[in-house]
């Protein structure tokens, strides 16, 4: 059966377009939710309004008519980066791509329009399935925050496609690390810089020794480290009261992660001791680390789909995180797959029309092979 001949290309690219003509940062994803929710009624949803203190998820339910199947879950994110006020694009050669000073929003909206337009073929062909679940996050770009406040007490699967990882389409995403991030204030003593700086503590100078000494970038093929921000002083003539210091570490590795955390903060002690400086360190986790095993069945029935639909599958190891980290913290085994979407939080931003029609394939694919929708076959 020709299922590509069922994906209505030009249904696709309208719907995607659409999506990216809506300005949707983070926190700011309300008029997207919108025409999403309606995108989502059209193709026969049940579609609930999560909400959060600072924005909301979209949870939609595309009821199947396989009884005593298991579920599965679809799921993109609803946020862009900035900039995307003022969006202008072009279609030229078969790509859409941002040519304004603004990103194109492919990341995530590829993905939405996927799941959207294969919604819209099930529907359409009457396609038989099981339940489909459908989660459409904010804030992921932030800091996932839609996925962490997410309700998984609504949700049924125990199988997900998250669709947010970008490159050819064929790349799945089956491992990613922790990620840790930290606040280290320290406190000097301010003097007149001029009159007695013998009597202060210089906190920029006690904190530039933190610096040079902890490790930081790659610590090893699992491991990075980062000092990203840091903010101190006031003037000139001021010995600096106090300066924050704003990092992170990330590791596929726990033990290597807690070592690596253990270093650096000791070190800094340390330093701040020496100098006489005070030394507060607080620190948060902000997503764990997952490593879908590669005999994995759900991993296995996906390499299947992409070989049916003329894909090579690329299993990758990341070192970003995403939702995907959240949903498998959370006991969901999901897999981040690529949309097709290129050069994704840049001005360069793009897509090739195939490649959305290609990622689509998939998705529908996966959803009419799924084994879960099948009584007779294990792999549940
Ligand atoms: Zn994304």
């Amino acid at each position: 059966m020709n299922i590509s001949a069922f994906i209505n290309k030009d249904r696709l690219v309208k719907i995607f377009i659409d999506l990216i003509n809506i300005n949707s940062p983070s926190f700011g994803e309300k008029e997207l939710g919108r025409l999403l929710s309606q995108n989502l009624k059209t193709a026969g949803c049940r579609v609930e309004v999560q909400k959060y203190d600072r924005s909301f998820n979209l949870i939609a339910l595309k009821k199947g008519s396989i009884k005593d199947s298991s579920p599965l879950l679809l799921s993109g994110h609803m946020d862009t980066i900035e900039p995307t006020t003022g969006i202008r694009f072009e279609t030229k050669g078969g790509i859409i791509r941002s040519i304004g000073n603004t990103v194109l929003g492919a990341d995530d909206k590829s993905a939405l329009a996927q799941i959207i337009e294969t919604l819209m073929v099930l529907k359409e062909k009457k396609i038989p399935h099981g339940d489909i679940e459908i989660v459409f996050t904010s804030a992921e770009e932030k800091g996932l925050f839609g996925a962490k406040n997410l309700d998984f007490g609504r949700l049924k699967s125990r199988h997900a496609l998250i669709l947010d990882s970008g490159g050819p389409v064929g790349n799945l995403v089956i491992a990613a690390p922790s990620h840790i991030t930290y606040e280290m204030r320290i406190s000097g003593r301010p003097a007149h810089a001029g009159i007695e700086p013998e009597k202060g503590i210089n906190a920029i100078r006690v904190s530039s020794e933190i610096i040079a000494a902890v490790p930081d970038g790659r610590i090893d093929a699992e491991t990075t480290a980062n000092i990203g921000m840091i903010n101190g002083g006031t003037a000139t003539n001021v010995v600096p009261k106090e300066v924050v210091i704003h990092g992170e570490l990330r590791s596929h590795d726990k033990k290597t992660l807690r070592d690596t955390k253990k270093i650096i903060f000791d070190t800094a002690k340390d330093i701040a001791k020496k100098n006489r400086a005070g030394i507060r360190i607080t620190d948060q986790e902000e997503y764990r680390a997952f490593r879908i095993d590669r005999k994995e069945p759900f991993l296995r029935f996906l390499g299947g789909v992409y070989k049916d639909c003329g894909v090579e599958p690329v299993n990758t190891v990341t070192g970003g995180g995403s939702d995907a980290n959240i949903f498998n913290q959370q006991g969901i085994l999901g897999v981040n797959i690529s949309t097709g979407m290129q050069k994704v939080h840049s001005h360069d931003e793009y897509i090739h029309l195939n490649d959305l029609t290609r990622g689509c394939l998939v998705v529908l694919k996966t959803v009419m092979d799924f084994p879960g929708f099948r009584r007779d076959k294990p792999g549940r």
